[in-house]
């Protein structure tokens, strides 16, 4: 039997000087009723929590880890630059290249602002499509988390579906009044909102595929209908690319299904483990920020250097290996399928949705396309289904709300290693009953 008992000393002290011992609740482990983990150190696929404990890591930073944790190229291209300064408050040259190569592999993007946090993108997109469109109301999905800026923590995904607490205090009702808020996947209702609404919409805003209630993928028509009523109403179709962005292709999802929003929110993998994120998308919209136009952004650690010098060389890196987003995905399939036929032998009510790296694993015997779908599936089972994987050596997201990430460094041991993990707890669970 493992020991958290070094973790469980960190939580008692840390809650003292630290609110929930977290500075993100999506790091509490409240929803699975287990102590806390304190990570002490990471490389490649693996995490070491302060106990020594070893896991086979499926958080991988909520996303961020596409290469595994602490790979080389990528701490090298950092320490180098930090070694020239770690902030200068002055433009520099590797802004530019990043921004290129952004462009390069994203075609609806002609200009790029990198801020430092995703918050930071989606607040800032929303502010430009309000700009440039003279309109308020923003239409958003059930279950999508786009930051914590106000507007947008309307029926949020993520720690707020976590927690229980999908609109939040504090917010001011004009910033929610002005937030539409409908089901996923629902075009029924996406078209009624935008008749209900008419002239009165600044933009949409969307998941391209929804990875923070757990992953739910759009249906063949969503996204088309989204691009042509947007485009139709004059509407700024904004994709929220954070976790989408160089996960699913080097193109994203608008590669991937061959869509071109107005602009695009990017963070996660373009920072290299590093705090950058970045706004993109058409020159007319972007101009309008300062200091071309009358839209006001602005950071001191904006492309700070050693986080662009790691996202660039991030890219580069996803760049040249070819194959890597096929063996991503080979592998997660692989993953899922021992699941998906353990789950057909066992005759127990697990829905696995996946696509490219990203995959999760659903207590329900339902079909899970929507928010509504997430909301009723069994929490308590996924708490205890976590449990048993961290017994051996498997780390899963501490919510049943959040999706697993596969990188290049999970090799085929560790799959198989995770695929075994997973029928045991599966079976244990079933005897348990
Ligand atoms: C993580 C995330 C954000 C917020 O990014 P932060 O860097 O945590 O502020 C926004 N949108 C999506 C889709 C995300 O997954």
């Amino acid at each position: 039997m493992m020991t958290l008992a070094h973790s469980k000393r960190l939580f008692e002290r840390g809650s003292k000087s630290l609110v929930g011992s977290v500075n993100s609740p999506v790091r509490s482990f409240n929803a699975v009723q287990t102590p806390m983990l304190f990570a002490q150190k990471a490389n490649g696929a693996h995490v070491w929590d302060t106990d020594g404990n070893k896991y086979i890591d499926y958080i991988m930073s909520w996303g961020v880890g596409i290469l595994g944790h602490a790979y080389k190229p990528v701490v090298d291209a950092a320490i180098t630059a930090m070694k020239n300064g770690s902030s200068f408050g002055l433009a520099t040259e590797r802004e530019i290249e990043l921004a290129e190569k952004i462009k390069q592999h994203m075609k609806s993007i002609d200009k790029v602002r990198f801020v430092s946090s995703g918050t930071e993108a989606t607040m800032t997109a929303v502010r430009l499509a309000r700009a440039f469109t003279g309109k308020a109301k923003i239409i958003k999905f059930d279950g999508c988390y786009h930051g914590h800026f106000d507007s947008l923590l309307v029926k949020s995904g993520s720690g707020n579906l976590t927690l229980g607490i999908p609109s939040g205090e504090g917010i001011l009702p004009g910033y929610s009044r002005d937030t539409v808020s409908i089901p996923f996947n629902n075009v029924t209702l996406f078209k009624q909102a935008v008749e209900k609404n008419k002239n009165e919409i600044a933009c949409v805003i969307v998941e391209p595929v929804l990875c923070n209630a757990g992953v739910i993928l759009p249906d063949k028509e969503f996204l088309k209908i989204l691009a042509q009523i947007t485009k139709q109403e004059k509407i700024i179709l904004i994709f929220d690319e954070v976790i989408t962005g160089f996960r699913l292709s080097l193109g994203g999802a608008q590669g991937l299904f061959n869509i071109r929003p107005d602009l695009t929110c990017l963070g996660k993998i373009i920072g290299g483990g590093f705090p950058l994120a970045a706004v993109g998308g058409r020159k007319d919209i972007m101009d309008l920020l300062a200091p071309v136009g009358p839209v006001y952004q602005a950071g001191t650690l904006s492309g700070n250097p050693v986080a662009v010098a790691a996202g660039l060389k991030t890219l580069e890196c996803l760049e040249d290996n070819k194959t890597i987003y096929k063996d991503l995905k080979k592998k997660t399939a692989e993953l899922v399928c021992s699941i998906q036929s353990e789950v057909n032998t066992l005759g127990i009510a697990v829905t696995v949705n996946s696509i490219g790296s990203v995959f999760s694993i659903f207590f329900t015997d339902r079909s899970v396309e929507s928010y509504k779908d997430t909301i009723n599936t069994d929490k308590a089972r996924y708490a205890q289904f976590f449990r048993g994987l961290c017994q051996e050596g498997i780390l899963f997201p501490p919510s049943a709300f959040e999706a697993c990430f596969v990188s290049a460094s999970h090799d085929e041991a560790a799959i198989e290693k995770t695929a075994k993990a997973i029928k045991k707890t599966f079976r244990t669970m079933r005897s348990a009953r």
